[in-house]
């Protein structure tokens, strides 16, 4: 490969530096140099996984130079990418106390809980934005600790937000049936559910695999759905698959699984990064290997290969949805199906590579008039010869389900194939010593802030915004109790 220029910040003094990324044997590294702290080498990726994620580049636009980056979000109007997914924190306050968690309240010692008031012109802040985020999630802290969580998801679907998730541990769920009812009846449909592991030596920190076969059982009780959100790192990978195998065997309840690779959010010495590094390529090549080749690393496909489908499903010259335009180095996903006791990836069912460029096809040639219907019928013709119909699971008709999302657009058939398959995705989240600008630019997941601005969640969680923000609308711990929602400040349940 030939080096990549990027920016990136120093991890200690967080100034913006010149960074570049080269292979070194099989990996692409990240070098960069701060004049006050010296060099620093990263690992980023494996390089065979790097060429090939990397030519989904080719759906994105190129991004404006943005002289302030990364320290004006709330200011900024040259963001990239729009929101896909809004991140509201609801509270730092905690019924856990995970070592690598950002938020926790009894270790700052105040309190941060937005008001109904100031939700309600959040919520407003996301939907002027366009084109318009329907999914927001309510995360913090333990949303859960909130006793007024229902009403504000009553809101934000009151606001038009079809999809509200919680970002939650899974213990108030596991232990109240009736709370877990009312988030339901408020518009509640998907929880994202923090779960690190299947026993003690994998999920020491939120041990809620002891508590998660009660949760599943009030989830299918209450008419919740659960996306696992497992942090993986080295101490953890040895089960990737089994997270995947545990959704595929709950798929009446979980909707798959969600990994995110460990960031680094303290200071750590080069040699310990580099043992402890865990990537995207490691995690898809661990996945292969655990189920010996059903699902194989090359059967996830980068973020952006979903855009020419949304661009296909847009009506021409209108941008109805946020396109999935995050970088490429930031995620990953895939679908499996179950038929019997066999876990069939999408791969098997559809051929996605001609999919996704018959989708960009009729992309490109759908903008004008006649032409464009021209070419959708060209498409949707050829759109049956892409899919292998013997391979396709007993009870599941992807197919049909295509179609009809191309004709219908709306959001009952999304649910409709969520429920029919296992989604499992991965993102991994930068820190300070794999930050790269260029993947910061094109965010698409952004915390709504109280000054009701919006920021991407790298940054606001690196560069300083999470901190500022939160003093600046926090309450002394003391003070806390007794507010309207915050009757147990300490957040013990
Ligand atoms: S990260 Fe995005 S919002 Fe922030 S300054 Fe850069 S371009 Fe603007
Ligand atoms: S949250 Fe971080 S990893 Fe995810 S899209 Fe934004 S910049 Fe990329
Ligand atoms: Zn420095």
């Amino acid at each position: 490969m030939k080096a990549q220029k990027t920016k990136s910040v120093c991890p200690k003094c967080r100034k913006v530096i010149d960074a570049v990324l080269i292979r070194k044997g099989n990996r692409v590294m990240m070098k960069k140099h701060c004049g006050k702290h010296g060099t620093f080498e990263e690992i980023v990726y494996d390089a065979k996984q790097f060429e090939r994620v990397m030519k989904s580049m080719k759906y994105l636009s190129k991004p404006k130079n943005v002289p302030a980056c990364p320290y004006d979000c709330e200011h900024c109007t040259a963001h990239q990418s729009q929101t896909i997914l809004a991140i509201m924190d609801l509270t730092n306050r905690c019924n856990l106390n995970c070592r690598y968690c950002f938020a926790n309240a009894a270790k700052s010692r105040y309190v941060y809980e937005p008001s109904l008031h100031q939700i309600d012109a959040m919520f407003s802040s996301i939907k002027k934005r366009e084109p318009a985020c329907n999914a927001v999630l309510f995360s913090g802290g333990e949303p859960t600790l909130r006793n007024d969580l229902p009403d504000i998801i009553r809101m934000a679907t009151g606001m038009g937000f079809e999809v509200p998730l919680i970002a939650t541990n899974g213990i108030r769920l596991a232990t109240d049936l009736e709370y877990a009812r009312k988030l339901n009846a408020a518009g509640l449909y998907l929880i994202y559910l923090s779960f690190d592991g299947f026993s003690d030596a994998t999920n020491h920190e939120k041990r809620n695999h002891r508590i998660v076969e009660r949760l599943l059982e009030n989830c299918r009780r209450a008419g919740l759905q659960i996306m696992l959100v497992p942090t993986i790192s080295r101490e953890n990978s040895r089960e990737a698959f089994r997270f995947i195998q545990f959704a595929a065997r709950n798929a009446d309840v979980v909707r798959g699984v969600n990994f995110q690779p460990v960031s680094f959010c303290g200071r750590m010495d080069a040699e310990e990064r580099k043992m402890s590094r865990y990537t995207i390529s490691d995690l898809c090549l661990d996945i292969e290997k655990q189920s010996d080749g059903v699902l194989k690393e090359s059967e996830f496909y980068p973020v952006p290969s979903i855009v020419p489908f949304q661009k296909m499903l847009s009506r021409p010259g209108k941008v109805e949805m946020p396109l999935f335009t995050v970088h490429p180095l930031c995620g990953r996903a895939t679908y499996i199906f179950k038929d019997k006791d066999r876990l069939v990836p999408i791969t098997k069912v559809m051929d996605v590579p001609r999919l996704i460029s018959l989708f960009d096809m009729a992309a490109r040639y759908g903008k004008n008039g006649k032409g464009g219907n021209l070419a959708m019928v060209a498409m949707l013709r050829e759109m049956k010869k892409s899919v292998h119909f013997d391979e396709m699971p007993e009870k599941s008709n992807m197919f049909k389900l295509l179609l009809q999302l191309i004709l219908k657009r709306d959001l009952g058939t999304v649910l409709e194939i969520q429920s029919n398959s296992t989604f499992v995705g991965v993102m991994h989240f930068q820190d300070g010593y794999n930050m790269d600008l260029e993947r910061l630019k094109r965010c698409g997941i952004h915390y709504v802030t109280p000054s009701n601005s919006l920021v991407p969640f790298c940054a606001y969680n690196n560069l300083g915004y999470r901190d500022r923000i939160e003093k600046k609308f926090s309450v002394p711990l003391d003070t806390a109790n007794g507010l309207p929602g915050r009757e147990n400040a300490e957040g013990r349940i």
